[in-house]
């Protein structure tokens, strides 16, 4: 806000070859860019990627895509909330400098843009890789493409989908792309539910019982820092929980290595790991972690 009570003007483009113009103006000027990829329906959690942006870089352009390449089931895509007006408004507020909604053939003008030779590894067929087939290349060759297209000096993406920000490193590493990642913190409804579009889908009841995930994550957390080292047995624990409750359906939860996401069997002293988790409930699928340093 600037001293008169007015907001940035928000530059909204939906080329590429438009956003490609600002960003040359931009650098004419020297200006570091801060990026932010989003699917929109926007909340707190990722308007605190774009005041960590605006904190680092000259300027901040988020961009809104639905990513239809990323979506391994066909329902979950139809039903994502899509709130752009309301987007825009948000984004202002925040003062973002710059936002770009592309349409997907502005990104994908034609087939070869649609898959990125990038190899996922291990590290993609492991929790999310395992249930969402094809999920993560998705995401790589979106990332990718908005990378080239937004050349930014740093992007901006949340702990909310940790499995994701490791891809993303190793895509950025892979190709030698010349941005800076940086990892935010997950935040939280005050019940303890990780902030996401998806949340617009739950009932308000729903919502309540939500609660549950963050719960489960809190008191695993505290089995490890209390001197259990049973990964297994905690495992267990909470795989019990799960079926008490019947309001959800798990998927996983798993104790995991915080480099690569592979299982930890023995824990020790020294170590950090991330307990990650992905339920349904109703038809909402939603995730979680906790990072746990012993
Ligand atoms: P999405 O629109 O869901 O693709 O998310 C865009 C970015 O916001 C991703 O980097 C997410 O990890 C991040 N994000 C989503 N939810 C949260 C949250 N609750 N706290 C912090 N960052 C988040």
């Amino acid at each position: 806000m600037d001293i008169f009570g007015a907001y940035n003007m928000l530059n909204s483009f939906d080329k590429v070859a438009e956003i490609q113009q600002y960003i040359s103006k931009n650098r004419l000027q020297n200006k570091s860019i801060g990026f932010v990829p989003t699917m929109g329906a926007l909340h707190e959690g990722h308007i605190s990627l774009i005041r960590k942006s605006r904190e680092e870089n000259d300027i901040t352009i988020v961009s809104i895509f639905v990513n239809p390449t990323q979506f391994n089931d066909q329902g979950d895509f139809t039903r994502y909330p899509r709130t752009i007006e309301k987007d825009k408004i948000l984004l202002e507020e925040a003062g973002c400098d710059c936002v770009f909604i592309p349409s997907v053939e502005e990104i994908y003008p034609s087939e070869s843009f649609k898959k990125t030779e990038f190899s996922e590894g291990e590290l993609g067929s492991r929790l999310e890789g395992k249930y969402r087939p094809g999920h993560f290349n998705g995401v790589a060759t979106v990332v990718k493409r908005l990378f080239d297209i937004i050349t930014p000096n740093r992007a901006y993406f949340g702990q909310k989908d940790y499995q994701q920000c490791l891809i993303v490193k190793k895509l950025v590493n892979d190709f030698n792309i010349p941005v800076e990642i940086v990892v935010c913190p997950i935040l939280r409804e005050e019940n303890g539910l990780a902030m996401s579009s998806r949340n617009q889908l739950l009932s308000a009841e729903e919502r309540e019982q939500a609660a549950f995930l963050y719960q489960l994550l809190q008191a695993a957390a505290m089995k490890i820092k209390g001197g259990n080292r049973n990964t297994g047995e905690i495992k267990e624990w909470a795989m019990a929980e799960f079926s008490k409750n019947r309001n959800f359906e798990p998927d996983y939860f798993d104790i995991c290595n915080d480099a690569d996401l592979s299982q930890v069997t023995t824990l020790q002293e020294g170590m950090r790991v991330v307990i990650c988790t992905a339920a349904f409930l109703g038809k909402v699928r939603l995730i979680d972690n906790i990072i746990v340093e012993i």
